[in-house]
C-alpha cells in the first residue's frame, strides 16, 4: 500500500527526500506544492525531475479525499461528510467524520473533527453515543480543509467536530503546524481555536507547543453536575484545569474562551453565574453561551432564549464577558455528531 504524503510535516518530507537521494532543498519544495499548490497527483511536484517523481510515486501518493456527502442548511451552513477507513487490527471497515462550513457577514469558519467517535462519554453528545472508533491522522485532519470546496473562503478554523482532540494529541499538534507554518498553510494562530474538556496533561503540551487559542467545555460550575454531564470530571476536575491556564504566562492576544452549552432547567440559575464568576476569578475569560440541540436518548432539553439571555446578562452584571453563539445549521442535524451517527445507523440497518 502506498503512503500519503500530504499531512508530514517538512521534518517527515526531509527523511522521504533523503530515502529518494534527492537534495535536501527539495523537501521545501515537495511541501510548498503539497500545501499552498493544492495539488492531487504526484505527477504535479513541478520542480522535482521526472525521474524523482516516478521514484516517488512508487511508494506514495497525496492522500487527498474528497468529501463524500453533503448538506446545506437554510441558514447556508453546509455540512461535509468525509470517509474514514479504520484498518485492522482494531477493525477493517469504513466511517464518516463531519466538518461543518459556517458563513457568516465578516468571517467563514470551518469545524473540524479529530476522532471516528469519542470515548469521553458527555451526556449531551451524539458523538460520545457512537463510542470511540478509532484515531484521525494529521493527514485526515487536515484533509477536511484541503478538500473543502469552500476552503479557499475559510477565515477561521475550530477543533470543535467529533472527537476529543487532545485525546490525538500527537495528530492535533502535526496538523496545527501545517496550517501555521511558512512550509505549511501559513494561516494566523489566532484565528484557529481548539476546543477540549479538559485533558490536563495535553492541554500542558499544548499550550507550551502551539500558540493557537484555546477553548475549554465548562458547561457546569458544579463539581457534582458537571460529573454528570461529563465524566472527564472525574478524572480532570475543571478546577484542575483552571489552575493550569492561570499558571501559564499566555500572551495577550492568546485569550482562552469557555464554551457552555445551556441545558433547560439545568444549569443557568442565579447560583450558576455566581459559582462561574468565583470559580474564573484571575483569569481573562469569554464565555459562549450555546444552545443545546437536542439529541435523542438524553433527558437533557434546551433552554428558551429569554433564560439563555437571563442568564448571559446575570454574568455580565459579573464582569463575565459573555455572548450567545448563534445556532446554525439547526435543520441539517449541524450539532457535533448527529450526520454520521444517522449515516452509521443507517450502514448498520443495511447490514441485516
Ligand atoms: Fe467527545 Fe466532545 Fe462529544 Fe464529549 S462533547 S463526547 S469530548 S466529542
Amino acid at each position: 500500500m502506498k503512503e500519503p504524503l500530504f499531512g508530514k510535516s517538512l521534518e517527515s518530507i526531509g527523511e522521504v527526500v533523503k530515502d529518494l537521494g534527492l537534495p535536501p532543498y527539495a523537501a521545501a519544495q515537495m511541501a510548498h506544492r503539497l500545501y499552498r499548490g493544492h495539488i492531487r497527483e504526484i505527477a504535479e511536484m513541478t520542480g522535482l525531475s521526472l525521474a524523482a517523481r516516478a521514484a516517488l510515486a512508487e511508494r506514495y501518493h497525496i492522500g487527498i479525499d474528497a468529501p463524500r456527502k453533503e448538506t446545506v442548511s437554510s441558514d447556508g451552513t453546509k455540512k461535509y461528510l468525509f470517509g474514514i477507513h479504520i484498518p485492522p487490527p482494531a477493525e477493517d471497515s469504513f466511517r464518516y467524520v463531519e466538518a461543518a462550513y459556517i458563513p457568516e457577514e465578516d468571517r467563514s469558519t470551518l469545524c473540524l473533527s479529530t476522532q471516528v467517535g469519542c470515548k469521553m462519554g458527555c451526556l449531551f453528545c451524539m458523538t460520545g453515543k457512537q463510542g470511540f472508533q478509532g484515531q484521525l491522522s494529521a493527514g485526515e485532519i487536515l484533509n477536511q480543509y484541503e478538500s473543502l470546496p469552500e476552503r479557499d473562503s475559510v477565515t477561521n478554523i475550530v477543533y470543535m467536530g467529533m472527537g476529543e482532540p487532545f485525546d490525538n494529541l500527537e495528530a492535533v499538534l502535526r496538523s496545527l503546524e501545517a496550517l501555521t507554518a511558512d512550509w505549511g498553510y501559513g494561516m494566523s494562530p489566532r484565528r484557529i481555536t481548539v476546543s477540549t474538556i479538559g485533558i490536563v496533561p495535553a492541554m500542558k503540551r499544548f499550550l507550551t507547543e502551539s500558540s493557537c487559542r484555546l477553548a475549554v467545555s465548562l458547561h457546569s460550575p458544579f463539581e457534582e453536575e458537571r460529573r454528570r454531564l461529563m465524566p472527564v470530571e472525574h478524572v480532570y476536575p475543571i478546577r484542575e484545569v483552571l489552575d493550569v491556564i492561570r499558571g501559564s504566562d499566555l500572551p495577550k492576544r492568546r485569550r482562552v474562551s469557555f464554551e457552555y452549552i445551556v441545558f433547560g432547567g439545568i444549569n443557568h440559575s442565579p447560583a450558576h453565574a455566581k459559582e462561574l464568576a468565583r470559580l474564573l476569578q484571575g483569569i481573562k475569560a469569554r464565555i459562549n453561551l450555546i444552545r443545546f440541540h437536542a439529541i435523542p436518548g438524553t433527558p437533557l432539553v434546551p433552554a428558551t432564549n429569554a433564560e439563555m439571555e437571563e442568564f448571559r446578562d446575570r454574568l455580565s452584571a459579573k464582569g463575565l464577558r459573555t455572548t450567545i453563539r448563534r445556532s446554525r445549521g439547526e435543520d441539517i442535524l449541524a450539532a457535533c455528531g448527529l450526520l454520521s451517527t444517522k449515516e452509521l445507523v443507517k450502514a448498520q440497518a443495511s447490514d441485516f
